[in-house]
């Protein structure tokens, strides 16, 4: 074991893992930092992955996390934490290379997930969740005028989306009856998808692959009603699993969906290590005390942060860290605002901003979600005035940060990046033992 007096370890360097380097360090840690991150690229955008970097509006290069080089970390970049001894509180890498740590952040975020046998990584067919992931499929839709997208979540339509708008044809499976059902709820979802509808995407819903084969020119997808796709390119967006293999068999954790943390992002079963980001599984007691994990950029950023912050010791606002949900998306000319959740059994009144219209989303739609505590979640399309002034009432009440309001406004992710380092008073690491 290498020999450490106040060592951090961070590892993954998603927005998770920055956001607790940040904290840090802006907290006054000024012990070591160290930051084991898997991929070769410097941290980025993982959103832009699908919007801008796909489009070509931007390129790898415009899309980093701008790091403060005064920070004063150790990058390991390409390197990948193997295996965890949380009592001796040693983290072992890919390389062998065992590191001591004093706290430990686990930001390691979600690897995407396909069915066996999917030929991912042969050409023409893609999963999207790294910068390296979206710039192999940019390069190879040039070529394609065919597109299959297999997923009709937030990430395989934003894809379908850029698809249509380039002018090649895009054909959508999903096995609901819908897209976006799940991140927007029922209502909006199917807003969406007739929208989808009238932009020509050819809809395969309520259907799913059985077979993939590869044809001469890309492949052929076999669906389940026996109805046959080619496409010149695949993207499958179909799921994703938070990334803990590194972990499994470490005893007293619990990995069984993430890392499961106390209401300070403490993971338990193991001292002074915490968790952040997609990985984590924590009890949101904004609204639960059930353990839930969020795949969202802004959770990610909160929690990097709040994270930190327990880790040296500090009481975040409030004691627990809670967290409001909140993200946005631009497609098929609709742009789409969520914050809160979204209740299943709750009342749900709907405000068309333009009623009568046939494109009803194109016009504004407001969905407002209500649960045992009243308002809980808003969904807006095309309506973002509306959708400002009650995402502000529902963040004044839930005591969100100030910041808020603006990030789920802004038009890209980048200007948020300045200035949000809110010092929270914590001393150091808790001393070696
Ligand atoms: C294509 C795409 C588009 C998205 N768009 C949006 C959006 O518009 N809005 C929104 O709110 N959210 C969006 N998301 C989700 C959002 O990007 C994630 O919620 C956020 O990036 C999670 O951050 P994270 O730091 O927790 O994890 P990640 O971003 O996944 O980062 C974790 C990092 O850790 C690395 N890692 C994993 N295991 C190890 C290991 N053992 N050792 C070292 N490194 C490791 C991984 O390679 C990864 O780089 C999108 C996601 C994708 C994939």
């Amino acid at each position: 074991m290498t020999a450490s007096r106040q060592r951090a370890v961070v590892v993954g360097a998603g927005r998770a893992g920055t956001a607790a380097v940040e904290q840090l360090r802006a907290a006054g840690f000024d012990g070591e930092v160290v930051v084991l991150h898997d991929e070769t690229t410097p941290p980025y955008d993982r959103t832009a992955c699908a919007k801008g970097v796909l489009s070509g509006k931007q390129r790898p290069a415009d899309v980093a996390l701008p790091m403060d080089p005064r920070l004063d970390v150790t990058w390991r970049l390409g390197r990948r934490a193997a295996a965890l001894d949380p009592w001796a509180k040693v983290l072992t890498t890919d390389e062998g290379e065992e590191l001591g740590y004093d706290g430990l952040v686990v930001a390691t975020g979600a690897a995407p997930v396909v069915p066996p046998g999917w030929p991912v990584g042969q050409p023409g067919f893609h999963v999207l969740y790294t910068l390296a992931d979206a710039w192999r499929l940019r390069g190879e839709l040039r070529t394609a005028s065919v597109v299959a997208v297999v997923g009709g979540g937030l990430t395989g339509c934003e894809v379908a989306s850029f698809v249509c708008s380039s002018g090649r044809t895009c054909v959508l499976v999903d096995p609901s009856d819908r897209v976006l059902g799940r991140p927007l709820g029922p209502m909006a979802g199917a807003l969406v998808t007739d929208e989808l509808a009238r932009q020509r995407v050819d809809l395969r819903l309520g259907r799913r692959v059985r077979r993939v084969e590869p044809v001469r020119r890309g492949w052929l997808l076999l669906l389940d009603d026996g109805t046959e796709v080619v496409a010149d390119a695949v993207v499958a967006t179909v799921g994703e699993r938070p990334d803990t293999s590194w972990l499994d068999g470490v005893p007293g954790l619990d990995t069984s969906d993430g890392l499961l943390c106390d209401e300070r992002l403490r993971v338990v079963g193991a001292p002074d290590v915490v968790a952040a980001g997609t990985v984590a599984r924590w009890p949101n007691l904004q609204y639960s005390p059930r353990p839930v994990r969020l795949g969202q950029w802004i959770t990610a950023w909160e929690h990097g942060r709040a994270a930190a912050a327990t880790l040296l010791g500090g009481e975040p606002p409030g004691g627990a860290v809670t967290h409001v949900p909140r993200f946005w998306s631009e497609q098929f000319g609709l742009r789409i605002q969520v914050i809160g959740m979204l209740p299943s059994d709750g009342e749900v009144r709907v405000t068309y901003l333009r009623p009568g219209r046939r494109d009803v989303a194109r016009g504004g739609v407001l969905i407002s979600h209500y649960g045992s505590t009243g308002l809980e979640g808003v969904v807006a399309v095309n309506a973002t005035r509306a959708f400002t002034s009650m995402a502000r009432g529902l963040l004044a009440t839930s005591g969100a940060a100030i910041h808020a309001v603006a990030e789920i406004q802004a038009p890209t992710h980048a200007p948020i990046h300045a200035g949000i380092q809110t010092p929270i008073e914590v001393p150091r690491l808790a001393a070696v033992g």
